[in-house]
């Protein structure tokens, strides 16, 4: 195996686990969202019903205010009414009369209809306000176990990093170069070894040739069909590292 590759594969190990670490935190920071938007949804529906009561309210003084208003004329024409001499003016009075109570009816009918959207209202607001406590209440533990392990992805991703910040010290700035912005474009394993033939990362049939050149590992090969760093399973040199660990696991689990 190209030698300047060799310890590239225990930081390659690192920065997978850390792209998993990565991947699992923005899940759970969605997931915080979701129940912070499913709360901030309900308190605003609540906010809306409020105000809603609100000018529902005030609709019903105001018609209660026009009731009695329309009560006092009533009065006033009746008292008229009982003084006036003359036939036509008792008639005009009791047309006014009979419009005011018209008017009086038409408003009473409304004022009544207000109160039932005020006890609707009031009952709408009664349900939201619970649903509102008990989806705080339900989503509180959920809440705290996600912030919990976003705390614990932070902690593992700081011992990652430092883990990784001490092997790259030891490595080909320029392989490094190579490798990282492979890493950066596919987010996943950039350096896989070859089986039976086949490019371990696209599965792509490799030539003989592309074959015995990585067998010699005398400087970086690439697959030609998705650009990954190819290296041979069976080097001498991998002896401790990640993939030799891997392989042998591979073949007890054969046998
Ligand atoms: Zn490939």
């Amino acid at each position: 195996m190209y030698k300047a590759l060799i310890p590239f594969l225990d930081i390659q190990k690192l920065d997978l686990e850390m792209i998993q670490l990565i991947r699992l935190k923005l899940q759970r920071q969605k997931e915080l969202k979701n129940l912070h938007d499913i709360q901030s949804d309900l308190e605003k529906q609540v906010h809306i019903q409020k105000s809603q009561i609100t000018e529902t309210k005030l609709l019903i003084q105001m018609g209660e205010g026009d009731i009695e208003e329309i009560k006092a004329k009533l009065k006033k024409l009746e008292a008229q009414q009982n003084n006036v001499k003359k036939l036509d003016e008792f008639n005009a009075l009791t047309h006014e009369t009979n419009s005011a109570d018209k008017d009086r009816i038409q408003k009473e009918q409304k004022l009544s209809d207000l109160y039932d959207r005020a006890t609707a209202e009031e009952e709408a607001l009664k349900n939201l306000t619970k649903t509102l406590d008990s989806t705080k209440e339900s989503s509180k533990a959920l809440e705290e176990e996600i912030i919990e392990s976003i705390k614990r992805i932070n902690e593992e991703g700081l011992v990652l990093k430092s883990k990784r910040d001490d092997q790259v010290k030891k490595v080909d700035t320029e392989v490094l170069k190579i490798y990282e912005r492979l890493l950066h474009n596919k987010r996943d394993a950039v350096i896989v070894p070859i089986e039976n033939r086949c490019c371990s990362g696209c599965h792509i049939m490799l030539t003989a040739q592309d074959e015995n050149l990585v067998r010699k590992g005398e400087r970086l090969v690439f697959c030609e069909h998705c650009s990954r760093i190819h290296y041979w399973q069976d080097s001498q040199e991998l002896e401790g590292t990640v993939a030799e660990t891997r392989q042998r696991r591979r073949r007890t689990t054969k046998a």
